[in-house]
């Protein structure tokens, strides 16, 4: 069976430095917000070439902070619309109603699944002050026209680049990221991060993700505990030196697959640039995807959906359940994920290929 993803042997070369860290930090006995939470931080930073890396608990957490914060120094307020893809993971929405902000559903690039930033403008009201950006299987989004639509009308953006760890960004925007143990940096646990370069905004988010507090019990606003944990923090400490070798390992396989797989049934990711995409999945569509999906579990290919249900068609959403956004439901109904790792062998990558040509 080729896993859709193997995280055991993904982690199996790391083996020995994540138990060396971890007997290190028990010996140690400084479990919160510790020497590796602080080298992380700076690791990362400097990694993504911005100012402020402010480890936090999760990438949702990552994303209702950054609100919040903006929120707390006054440059949103409760009530404030941002745009968001509707095609796109719930947490992006569920981080913007978190922060009592309001979400504006915009469909995406049909070619790249990326918000489509020709469709932002009419959506535009007095009330929108953001755009939160996603960029989606690790795809850049497209900043050039993002950039530029915030500067002209005025509006904050934030990217949700839980899917995108080392990816070449374009401009300082404020970032939130994910290290869920799938994710290209895959922590062992819940983990995330956000990177910004604005001071102030770093100093209320380094606050408010430890109780609002800078020093222990002092506390300056009302903050949350989402503190990146310690012992997480040093597994990311031995895993980030590699996550550039195993991007471009991702691209390898991407570029392998884009070549190769020919099938009339099957759409291809559209990738114009190796450069702007971490391939964190590697999504096709096709007509009849129940059909695919069973015919690569019968030649013992898993697959996975990314994803099965468009959030404004989820139960929890009930209100928008009546909306419509055809491109991203037809995106969501065709969609199939094939394998993409690091430590995926050529020979199943010739093996997926070659099933797939077959179909
Ligand atoms: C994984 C993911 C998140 C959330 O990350 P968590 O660490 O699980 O909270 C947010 N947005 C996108 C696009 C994701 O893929």
């Amino acid at each position: 069976m080729i896993k859709f993803l193997d995280l055991h042997k993904i982690n199996l070369p790391y083996q020995e430095a994540l138990h060396h860290k971890m007997q290190e930090v028990i010996d140690k006995g400084w479990f919160i917000l510790g020497e590796e939470v602080k080298m992380f931080e700076k690791s990362f930073a400097n990694y993504c070439g911005m100012k402020h890396c402010i480890g936090v608990g999760n990438g949702l957490d990552a994303m209702v902070l950054i609100f919040r914060a903006y929120i707390q120094l006054g440059i949103l307020k409760k009530g404030d619309e941002i745009i968001v893809p509707a095609n796109t993971y719930i947490a992006s929405i569920l981080a913007i109603l978190q922060a009592d902000l309001i979400p504006v559903l915009v469909e995406p690039d049909s070619k790249t699944y990326n918000i489509d930033p020709d469709l932002i403008v009419e959506k535009i009201t007095n009330k929108t002050k953001g755009i939160l950006v996603v960029h989606l299987y690790g795809q850049l989004a497209d900043m050039d026209k993002l950039n530029a639509i915030g500067k002209e009308h005025n509006l904050l953006l934030v990217e949700d680049a839980a899917q995108a760890q080392g990816l070449t960004f374009r401009g300082n925007n404020t970032k939130a990221f994910s290290f869920y143990p799938g994710k290209n940096l895959g922590s062992l646990g819940d983990a995330g991060a956000i990177t910004t370069d604005d001071d102030t905004l770093a100093e209320v988010l380094f606050a408010m993700r430890n109780y609002g507090s800078e020093k222990k019990y002092y506390n300056e606003i009302i903050g949350v505990n989402s503190r990146l944990d310690e012992l997480q923090a040093a597994f990311l400490n031995v895993k980030l030196p590699n996550l550039e070798t195993e991007n471009n390992r991702r691209r390898q396989i991407a570029k392998r697959y884009i070549s190769e797989i020919k099938n009339d049934k099957i759409v291809l990711p559209f990738c114009g640039d190796f450069a702007k995409h971490v391939f964190h999945l590697f999504v096709v569509r096709t007509e009849n995807r129940e059909h695919l999906h069973e015919y690569l579990k019968e030649n013992s290919i898993e697959t996975l959906i990314h994803y099965p249900i468009p959030p404004h068609k989820q139960n929890a959403l009930a209100e928008w359940n009546n909306l419509s956004f055809p491109i991203t439901e037809k995106i969501h109904r065709e969609v199939l994920s094939l394998p993409i790792s690091p430590v995926l062998t050529d020979d199943e990558v010739s093996k997926v290929i070659e099933v797939l040509n077959r179909y």
